[in-house]
């Protein structure tokens, strides 16, 4: 058992946890000890090849970089202002339903517009609705960063504004049915629901109106691929001692008398593993809310926890079939914008039928273009759907690469259904494909250790927003949660869980300090100077 001391360790390199990593570090000068379970670092935001193409795992466009934006600011102080964020093309992207397509342009006013056109009769509750998108969004900046305020601050600043917590917390299609009188304007204002994973019934206003919020003004890519910030962050981390170590699975946090003291991890090297404990006063995690609670602490911590988190409805999971191409997919008319494909109006059956996809009948899908982007190498491109985890149970204890030919069968049912899918909308784009190769739920379980294969962390319903385990506070003194489940998913999202964690590291003054190093980013960008 090899043994050995830290400031801080971080269990998961995802956006989180590189993102507190990074601030500890480069803050407060901590010696920071990253691990990670998979032989690459990133979590969903790594990129890996196969026979000469490139793909991203988990960013296809994130929202508010622009220079002087707040997320772009905090992103440029976790990253030292090394990333190069390409704009995705106006329109951002093309809502595809059968007999009609709606092009998103960028920009809230050029957005409504484009709605307006299509509804007249629904232009006032249209800017109702705008009004409340950003009314939620910022709340839930302020819901978001209360995690790291004192419990007095966070319950009075709660009891600011109930009305909009009432209509954060309340279920998406409830707001929108009160709003508007046209299903279709409904249907087409929930197409995003896949970058939240739940249709508009189950998911809350408050996660719908982030995302729509985040998109408002155009969409962005990293140049180079999301590799790229993982690459940006390790030198910020190891200027301070840090240090960081792939194929590590933190097995258990120690605790001792309610205080968090470190970890105990396996090293993975071949077929051998080896035990190690490695020690530290904090101990932040990103590893998500379930592997934490029900992993990696012991039942004394965090019964309570696992009763209200099983009480969740099932994580939602995914397929995407990873596509090169033999030629530049621009000849057939793409620009690098996302098209949200749907073959019916009707989200909460596409939803409730989204297990026919191994039937080889998909109900929808996203698709989009990472080397249209300016980042992987390769024409390449990506279709992604839902579907459960459970299907695929039988093979969960069969060795990756190795689940046996009924596998494969499945997979080849579904990544043929999917390029039909897209060519029947797209003719042309079966004949450009080269190399496919699909990622199943079990691809997701086996590289991220996220249980039944979740691909957006806890699931977004109004009674997940409430729960205390899902902040970046938990019962044991120095364990704090980084990442999407201590906010709410996506690349910006887990950044500010990670942010919340490392806030609370800081202490008291540690709200302050954030913000005062922010603060210097901002300015920068409005005067142009690169500090
Ligand atoms: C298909 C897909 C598409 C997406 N597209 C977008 C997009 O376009 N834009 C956007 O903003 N967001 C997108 N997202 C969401 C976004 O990628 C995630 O919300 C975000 O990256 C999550 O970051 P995280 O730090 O919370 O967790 P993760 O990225 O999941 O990182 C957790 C890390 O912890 C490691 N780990 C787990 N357990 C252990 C352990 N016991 N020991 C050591 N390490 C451990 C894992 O291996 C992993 O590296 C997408 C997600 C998916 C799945």
């Amino acid at each position: 058992m090899e043994s050995e001391n830290f400031d801080v360790i971080v269990i998961g390199s995802g956006m989180g946890g590189l993102t507190a990593a990074s601030l500890c570090a480069q803050l407060v000068d901590k010696r920071v000890l990253v691990l990670e379970r998979h032989f690459k670092l990133g979590g969903f935001t790594h990129t890996f090849d196969r026979a000469g193409y490139e793909w991203d795992v988990g960013i296809h466009y994130v929202g508010e970089m622009a220079p002087g934006a707040m997320p772009r600011a905090f992103f440029d102080l976790v990253t030292g202002g090394e990333i190069k964020w390409n704009p995705l093309p106006d329109p951002l992207e093309k809502f595809v339903y059968p007999g009609f397509t709606f092009d998103v342009p960028v920009g809230e006013s050029r957005y409504k517009q484009a709605l307006v056109h299509r509804f007249p009769a629904e232009a006032n509750a249209l800017d109702g609705y705008f009004v409340d998108v950003n009314r939620v969004a910022r709340w839930s900046g302020l819901f978001f960063m209360g995690g790291m305020m004192p419990p007095v601050l966070r319950s009075f600043l709660n009891r600011l504004d109930w009305g909009t917590k009432r209509l954060a917390l309340s279920p998406t299609a409830d707001v929108l049915c009160r709003r508007f009188n046209n299903p279709e304007l409904i249907s087409l204002l929930c197409s995003q629901w896949g970058d939240y994973g739940l249709p508009p019934s189950q998911s809350a206003f408050l996660i719908h109106a982030v995302i729509v919020n985040h998109y408002l003004e155009g969409g962005y890519y990293p140049a180079g691929g999301a590799g790229v910030i993982a690459e940006s962050v390790r030198p910020l981390v190891e200027r301070s001692g840090g240090a960081f170590l792939v194929n590590h699975e933190v097995t258990a946090v120690i605790v001792e008398k309610g205080r968090a003291r470190g970890v105990r991890a396996v090293e993975r090297r071949g077929a051998k593993t080896l035990e190690k404990e490695f020690l530290a006063a904090t101990v932040i995690s990103d590893a998500g809310a379930t592997t934490t609670y029900s992993r990696l602490l012991s039942r004394v911590y965090a019964e309570d926890a696992r009763r209200d988190l099983n009480s969740l409805p099932s994580p939602t999971a995914h397929v995407c079939l990873h596509v090169g191409f033999k030629d530049d997919p621009g000849k057939l008319g793409f620009h690098g914008e996302n098209h949200w494909i749907y073959n019916s109006l009707d989200h909460e059956e596409i939803f409730r039928l989204r297990n026919e996809l191994l039937e080889g009948r998909p109900m929808a899908c996203f698709l989009s273009f990472p080397s249209m982007k300016g980042g992987v190498r390769g024409h390449t491109a990506e279709i992604i759907s839902f579907l459960d985890y459970e299907p695929f149970r039988l093979w969960r204890d069969k060795p990756w690469k190795h689940r046996g030919d009924d596998y494969e069968d499945l997979k080849e049912r579904i990544s043929r259904a999917l390029i039909d899918f897209v060519d029947q909308r797209y003719p042309g784009f079966s004949a450009l494909v080269d190399f496919r190769e699909l990622s199943t739920p079990l691809t997701t379980e086996y590289f991220t250790g996220h249980p039944h294969g979740a691909a957006y962390g806890l699931p977004a319903v109004p009674e997940r927003f409430q729960m205390r385990w899902t902040g970046p506070g938990t019962p044991v003194k120095g364990l704090y949660l980084a990442g999407a489940d201590a906010a709410c998913v996506g690349v910006v999202g887990a950044m500010m869980g990670g942010v919340s964690a490392a806030g609370l590291v800081m202490g008291w003054r540690g709200l302050w300090r954030l913000f005062h190093a922010v603060g210097k980013r901002v300015k920068a960008a409005a005067t142009g100077f690169r500090g």
